[in-house]
């Protein structure tokens, strides 16, 4: 006899923070469904960051629906392990139709309207589809990796856990994004000579005119600022997120800085030809670009202050401490002391176990707040999918409610599923 093909209305693909918010969504309303999630939830938070790690975001943005962070330090930064624990916390409170350890390998819509649901445990047929598997899969490893030695030592910033993991010797972390600039400061800070190539990542204060920069730009109302009003419109789902980290209670990252106390700073990575890494001449336009967004981060903050009479101390704009001598395009592999390089380029999405017409030709799914234009498919989580907050503890919850209100009106209006034997 073919195996049984089981029914439930939803079916949530991922059980990371995003996942289990719908899920608390869908049981506050009764709405039946299963979390498939292929390794354990909060396995991204502690499979998939260096040991230091900690967040950038202060606690109080850790916001859960019905989960806010009630800790003793709302304006800390949780670590790893602290994460990890908040999440199992929320997974404990919203005691969710849970599936770890159950991959979703296909998705596709059936000629009767319902989704062929097929899973590493059977297979299942649902209305809805919610995407809850993050948008951090396929790591980006440039093609030039391949031509670098096989004595050089690759990982990727997902595989980075702390130096000493490292071969001896100096290392090059490629990228300075969230995860490069912080990685790039781990290994500084554990004495070893970092090169590292700057890319064109903005940055901002950890803390300006005695706030964190978050609480200030929360005043402001940025964080509820949606795509459909943001200036760049859909185009800042793309944006490279700020460096600056909340380590040892936070702090700027200040490449400046790091390159006078000793870390070799290049322009954007281009290619390994000839035995030598080749490097854009762009170091200086990217500093200075990072730094003019750190300035007009403050500028907005000292305009917001002046125009509500509140009381902050002063505080100078940041000026350069240091700025590059003559660029370095060529530097010879041999005679470096490179031994290992950190590639911290990010990642693409990989959604390729969904097979409905919703995407843009470059992977990513098109949408409306989650909501797709195909019905019954909808997606959680993603940067932006709405406001800052999207991709992340900050506003998921917020998201997750308005797609669970949308799977609901669907589920009342539509006709009686077809119901399998369970
Ligand atoms: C380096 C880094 C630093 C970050 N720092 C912060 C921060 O400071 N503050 C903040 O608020 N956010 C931060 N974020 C962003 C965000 O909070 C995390 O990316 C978070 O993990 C997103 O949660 P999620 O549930 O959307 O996705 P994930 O945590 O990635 O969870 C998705 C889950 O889906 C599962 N899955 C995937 N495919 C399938 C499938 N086919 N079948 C079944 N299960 C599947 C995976 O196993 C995974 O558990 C950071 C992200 C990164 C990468």
């Amino acid at each position: 006899m073919p195996p049984k093909t089981r029914h439930v209305p939803v079916v949530i693909v991922g059980g990371g923070q995003a996942g289990l918010s719908v899920s608390y969504h869908l049981k506050q309303r009764g709405i039946e469904h299963h979390v498939f999630e292929k390794n354990t939830a909060a396995h991204t938070w502690s499979t998939q960051r260096w040991d230091s790690f900690c967040l950038v975001t202060p606690n109080w943005q850790c916001d859960l629906p019905g989960h806010p962070y009630d800790g003793p330090d709302p304006d800390g930064f949780m670590k790893k392990d602290e994460i990890v624990a908040y999440l199992k916390a929320f997974v404990a409170k919203v005691d969710p139709p849970l599936r770890e350890g159950v991959a979703v390998n296909r998705v596709a819509r059936r000629e009767d309207g319902l989704f062929d649901v097929h899973t590493s445990d059977g297979d299942y047929t649902a209305s809805e589809v919610v995407v809850a598997s993050g948008g951090y899969h396929t790591p980006i490893i440039p093609r030039m990796a391949e031509k670098l030695p096989g004595s050089i030592t690759q990982i990727h910033s997902n595989q980075y856990r702390n130096p000493g993991q490292l071969p001896e010797g100096e290392v090059l972390v490629v990228g300075s994004g969230q995860s490069g600039a912080q990685i790039a400061e781990d290994l500084h800070l554990a004495g070893r000579k970092v090169h590292l190539a700057v890319g064109d990542a903005p940055r901002c204060a950890r803390f300006y005119r005695g706030r964190d920069v978050v609480t200030w730009l929360a005043d402001m109302g940025y964080y509820e600022m949606t795509v459909d009003n943001h200036p760049l419109r859909d185009g800042v789902r793309d944006n490279t997120n700020h460096y600056v980290t909340g380590r040892d209670a936070g702090r700027d990252i200040d490449l400046r800085r790091f390159a006078i106390e000793g870390m070799k700073l290049y322009g954007l990575m281009e290619d390994y030809q000839d035995g030598s890494l080749r490097f854009r001449d762009d170091l200086k336009r990217s500093l200075d670009s990072a730094d003019r967004t750190y300035n007009g981060i403050n500028a907005a903050i000292d305009k917001y202050i002046a125009e509500n009479g509140i009381e902050a101390p002063p505080q100078e704009h940041y000026s350069p401490v240091w700025v590059p001598g003559e660029p370095i395009l060529s530097l010879p592999l041999e005679g470096s002391g490179i031994t290992s390089v950190v590639w911290c380029i990010g990642f693409t999405p990989d959604f390729r176990w969904l097979d409905a017409s919703v995407f843009n030709g470059a992977g990513s799914p098109k949408h409306k707040r989650g909501i797709t234009s195909e019905p019954g498919v909808s997606f959680i989580g993603l940067p932006w999918l709405n406001t800052w907050g999207s991709g992340r503890f900050g506003a998921v919850g917020r998201d997750a409610e308005y797609v669970v209100g949308v799977i609901q009106k669907r589920l009342g209006t539509e006709r009686p599923a077809l119901k399998f034997a369970v």
